[in-house]
Order: structure tokens, then C-alpha cells, then sequence
């Protein structure tokens, strides 16, 4: 029988994304809404491994299947990291990213192209049954780009350009993004470390 692994998000296009990472396992993968649970998490840690393990932890204490939260957010170097583990409140939380993404534009407006470097960072936490605790950690570097493209995606993706890929994380298939992404990394990484307990 498949073991449940219980992902602590809301976020559609994260379980999206966790689904096809985590398609090759035996794991069947269930949002918090899908498992019947509800918890109101205050991401209040300095950095995103202690946000996500709070996530995980709190979910955990309600259930014994596995438990998977992440927590994540763009560094821009130019602004000392900004928007950083406030990315999804940066502007509020109901903000629309179109006018957060052409906000962090403006900001960075006739900064030139090496002064533009940025990344997204992900870690992902794991608490276990048996409340053994696992956590991963990874990014993608790139920089920000100098208008907003590209339709895939999420959040602050239309203005992060890739490099090796000469587009925005926006313009990426939802494979070529999986492959490369601070999320997919940190997942497989997690997948391999659960591996061992599964
Ligand atoms: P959290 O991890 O859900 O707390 O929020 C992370 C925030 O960082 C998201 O709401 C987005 O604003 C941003 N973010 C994280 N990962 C990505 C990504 O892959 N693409 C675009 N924005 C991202």
C-alpha cells in the first residue's frame, strides 16, 4: 500500500509541482485539504529550513503519516536579499504579483545587468511517523530581468531570467522548470533522503 505523505501547503501550484517531482515514488501525496487538516501556521522564522520545519512539525503533531512543507522566496542581491522569507507578504499578502513583479522592476530600475543577480532558495523539512526530523535545502541563480515575460509559473517567475536557458523561469515548460527549479532540487534531495526509511 502506497504510504501517505501529507504536503503542508495551500498552494495549488506547489502540490502541482510536488505531484510530478515525486511521481516515480510509491508515496501518495495528499494537500492538508485532502487529509482533513487545518492549521494556522505563523511563518514568523529568520530563516526558510526553521519556517518549514515549524510547518512540518505543527502538521505533524496532528497526524502520523509523513509530513512535507517547504518554505521559499526570492533573494535580489541589489536589495540586501529582499524580498527573502517575507516573498509571499512582500506588498501584502493579496497584492497581484503583476504589481509586485513591476514594483521590484522599478526598483531595480538602470541597475545594470551584473548588479541584477538573484535566486530563489527552498528548503524543504520532512517529520517522519515516527517524528524523526529531515531537512533540505537548495536554489537556483539567475538574475532579474529587465521587463516581466512568460505566462508559467508563479509569483515572482516573470521577472527571473535563467540564464542557462536564456529565458524567464516564466517562460519554462513545467518539466524544464521541475529540472532546474530551487523546489525541484530540494525535493529530489528530500526524496532521496526518505528513500532511506521508506
Ligand atoms: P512560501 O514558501 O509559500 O512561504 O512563499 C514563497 C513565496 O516566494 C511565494 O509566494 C512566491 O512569491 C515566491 N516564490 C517561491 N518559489 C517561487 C517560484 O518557484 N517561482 C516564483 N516565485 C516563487
Amino acid at each position: 500500500m502506497a504510504q501517505r505523505i501529507i504536503f503542508a501547503t495551500g498552494n495549488k501550484n506547489k502540490m502541482k509541482e510536488i505531484r510530478r517531482i515525486l511521481a516515480d515514488t510509491n508515496l501518495e501525496i495528499l494537500s492538508m485539504k485532502e487529509a482533513g487538516l487545518e492549521a494556522d501556521i505563523v511563518e514568523d522564522g529568520e530563516t526558510y529550513a526553521e519556517n518549514a520545519m515549524k510547518k512540518a512539525r505543527a502538521i505533524a503533531a496532528l497526524t502520523d503519516d509523513y509530513v512535507l512543507a517547504d518554505d521559499s522566496g526570492l533573494e535580489i542581491d541589489y536589495l540586501d536579499k529582499a524580498p527573502g522569507v517575507h516573498s509571499a507578504r512582500f506588498m501584502g499578502e493579496e497584492t497581484p504579483y503583476s504589481v509586485k513583479n513591476a514594483a521590484l522592476l522599478d526598483k531595480l530600475k538602470g541597475v545594470p545587468d551584473e548588479k541584477r543577480t538573484a535566486r530563489f532558495a527552498c528548503a524543504i523539512a520532512a517529520v517522519l511517523p515516527d517524528k524523526t526530523e529531515l531537512s533540505t535545502f537548495a536554489t537556483i541563480e539567475g538574475f532579474i530581468s529587465h521587463e516581466i515575460k512568460g505566462e508559467n509559473g508563479f509569483g515572482y517567475d516573470p521577472i527571473f531570467y535563467f540564464p542557462e536557458y536564456e529565458k524567464t523561469t516564466a517562460e519554462l515548460s513545467e518539466d524544464e522548470k521541475n529540472a532546474v527549479s530551487h523546489r525541484g532540487k530540494a525535493l529530489k534531495l528530500m526524496r532521496e533522503e526518505l528513500r532511506k526509511y521508506l
